[in-house]
């Protein structure tokens, strides 16, 4: 007998955490989750234990901590010249409880919801949560870029808000500036609100520019922009999150924010204030370092018989595995963990039609360079 809700139906398990527990079960290296084997800044550890002796151990303020609300407010400015007031910030429990804070406290039962496909699995549930219905508007392989016609088509009287995602996971798109413009357009033109999820802001490679999409002219007012310090600063168990933009906008996601997680991770919230502040050197750093990762991973893979898009941000690859013999990504990828010792994520679970995506798997390089190494000499032995 099936006890749960309706509004659990279709949703499953996430993906990322099957896979990783396939490669603890198998003993293989994880290529799949997203998240790094080595911390971020020692010096930002410091200073959440600083904070923790200091008994910052209780409930922070529901809508942040002031230092952080500060230094997210001074991130803003100065990278993207974007000028907020504190009531256009708040903290959440990661990315995560932002994307859901926004879809319960944006939509109402019936409102459609268009969102990039591939889409990062808990956009599915929380439009799902929210009883919104999905509109995928599909960036194809092999190059996966954003077609104008395709989202108009998206786009009904029904439409309550896009939910774009860039740089964009799994396919390591970065929107350029002329595929932004015909989001922004087709925005402004049916009065749509934006939610914009830039969480690999300062994972681009090459000289891929992120853009947020609140910098283009008219969207400021219609755009929310959520972040986090995972991918940043390499503290993704920290959960550490952010919402930006117009106050009514913020407002709304407090409002559902309150009523799930409240507040979280008091002693982090200065940690991450002042590795925004201080530690602009970590990511750029990162950035190099992932970007001679990305092409030791490419370059391993294209060895093997699969098609590789080499990602423009992020720190994934998404390949077509179709000739190495095993077309259905997530048979590949449970063949692979069983007899290479490798895991990666099948991208099919990303689309409402699997069939779009049956022959695309994910592949993570934000690993230590042995790591992946042992991984691609693993997979040379199949
Ligand atoms: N959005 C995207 C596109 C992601 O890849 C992730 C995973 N970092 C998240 C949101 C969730 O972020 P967080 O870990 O901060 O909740
Ligand atoms: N964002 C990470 C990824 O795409 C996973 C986060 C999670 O496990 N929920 O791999």
């Amino acid at each position: 007998m099936d006890r749960s809700a309706r509004r659990l139906d279709g949703v499953g398990s996430t993906i990322f955490a099957e896979m990783s527990a396939l490669a603890v079960r198998t003993g293989a290296i994880n290529l799949g989750q997203g998240f790094p084997d080595v911390s971020g800044p020692a010096a930002v550890v410091d200073v959440a234990v600083h904070a923790m002796r200091a008994g910052r151990n209780q409930y922070p303020p529901g809508h942040g901590a002031p230092e952080l609300l500060d230094a997210v407010r001074r991130h803003q400015r100065r990278h993207y010249g974007i000028e907020l007031e504190p009531a256009q910030v708040v903290v959440t429990t990661g990315a995560t409880e932002a994307i859901a804070a926004a879809m319960l406290g944006l939509v109402d039962p019936g409102d459609e919801v268009v969102v990039l496909e591939p889409f990062y699995d808990s956009y599915r549930a929380m439009i799902q949560f929210a009883g919104g219905v999905r509109r995928p508007v599909t960036l194809r392989a092999p190059l996966f870029r954003l077609e104008r016609a395709d989202l108009e088509a998206a786009i009904s009287p029904r439409t309550r808000l896009i939910l774009l995602n860039t740089p964009h996971n799994p396919t390591g798109t970065v929107l350029g500036r002329a595929e932004l413009q015909a989001v922004a357009d087709l925005a402004i033109a049916h009065d749509l609100v934006v939610v914009t999820d830039e969480v690999y802001e300062h994972l681009t490679f090459d000289d891929h520019e992120h853009v947020p999409l609140a910098t283009l002219p008219g969207m400021s007012e219609r755009t929310l922009t959520i972040s986090s310090s995972g991918k940043t600063f390499s503290f993704t168990g920290w959960k550490i999150g952010w919402a930006t933009g117009p106050v009514d906008l913020v407002a709304a996601v407090e409002g559902a924010k309150n009523w799930l997680s409240y507040a979280s991770g008091a002693p982090f919230q200065p940690a991450i204030a002042a590795a925004l502040d201080d530690h602009e050197d970590f990511y750029v750093a990162l950035r190099k370092e992932l970007a001679e990762r990305r092409d030791l991973l490419c370059t391993g893979l294209s060895r093997l018989d699969v098609d590789v898009n080499v990602c423009e941000g992020t720190y994934f690859i998404t390949t077509d595995v179709r000739r190495m013999g095993l077309p259905d990504g997530l048979a590949f990828c449970q063949h692979l963990a069983e007899r290479a010792g490798v895991v990666a994520i099948p991208a099919q679970v990303f689309y409402d039609d699997p069939d779009e995506g049956r022959h695309l798997v994910r592949w993570a390089f934000c690993k230590e360079r042995a790591v992946l190494e042992e991984g691609l000499s693993r997979l040379n032995r199949l």
